[in-house]
């Protein structure tokens, strides 16, 4: 509201609010239905909001909407297909297919975090052991961090920046990257898009780091799609959860 106030967007031309949240959404785009890691469950956030804001108000998965706004406005234009990958509190993917969110079967939850990628017997928050989000999630990293002791806005840059010195942080980046890439490559063998883009921590991190991800996982996707993998960084930067608001509001509106 006070956005609106301060603009002085004439409140007429809005065509409502998109809500990107860190969870499955429900297929009318009205409710949070599951966040493990904020324990959150089922939260009708469109009518929560509604009344205060008198404008329709969108939900989306948060990662999903970032997909969305990077094939609406940032590198991926045009393309039709486009997955996203977001490290932040957990590991989140979310993708575009024939140009529109993938919502799939079950509300469109894809679970990339809690792919079983090792043979630790870590316990992860889901319950299960061995996901990704043991090694590559805030979490994980902050223990890692903490162990190491060293500190910084970005934990896998500070953990990067100090490996030379200390052979423990060298261990730590071997782990994410091997975890990180066996996950990225699952995610390519499986879905192919054109075009993967990784953001929030992951979309900051040294381009050296960058590459080795990249490599690792191109080494383990299958060999007829291996040549055409790519990877890169998301091109809308801080900026991509907001414009993923934005973009759900018009694809609900224009392009569904
Ligand atoms: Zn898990």
């Amino acid at each position: 509201m006070q956005l609106l106030d301060t603009s002085e967007i004439d409140r007429r031309r809005v065509l409502g609010v998109g809500v990107a949240v860190p969870g499955a959404v429900d297929a009318g785009k009205r409710r949070l239905l599951l966040t493990i890691n904020l324990s959150w469950r089922d939260v009708p956030v469109a009518d929560i909001m509604e009344p205060l804001l008198g404008l329709p108000v969108v939900v989306e998965h948060n990662v999903r909407s970032m997909a969305v706004a990077e094939v609406r406005f940032g590198i991926g234009r045009g393309l039709e297909s486009l997955g996203f990958v977001y490290l932040r509190t957990g590991l989140g993917a979310g993708l575009v297919v024939e140009g529109h969110p993938f919502s799939g079967g079950v509300h469109g939850a894809i679970e990339i975090g809690h792919l079983q990628v090792l043979d630790a017997d870590q316990r992860c928050v889901c319950g299960n052991k061995g996901c990704l989000e043991t090694v590559v999630s805030d979490r994980a990293l902050s223990r890692a961090a903490a162990d190491l002791d060293v500190n910084g806005e970005n934990l896998l840059r500070a953990i990067w920046d100090v490996r030379d010195e200390d052979p423990r942080a060298e261990l730590v980046i071997d782990r994410v990257v091997a975890a990180l890439a066996q996950g990225l490559a699952t995610f390519v063998n499986l879905l192919n898009p054109e075009l993967i883009l990784l953001g929030g921590a992951l979309g900051a991190i040294p381009r050296p780091l960058f590459d080795q991800i990249v490599a690792q996982a191109r080494a383990a996707v299958f060999p007829v799609i291996r040549e055409s993998v790519q990877i890169e960084p998301s091109s809308l930067g801080g900026d991509v959860g907001m414009l993923g608001g934005a973009a759900v509001v018009l694809e609900a509106t224009f392009y569904s």
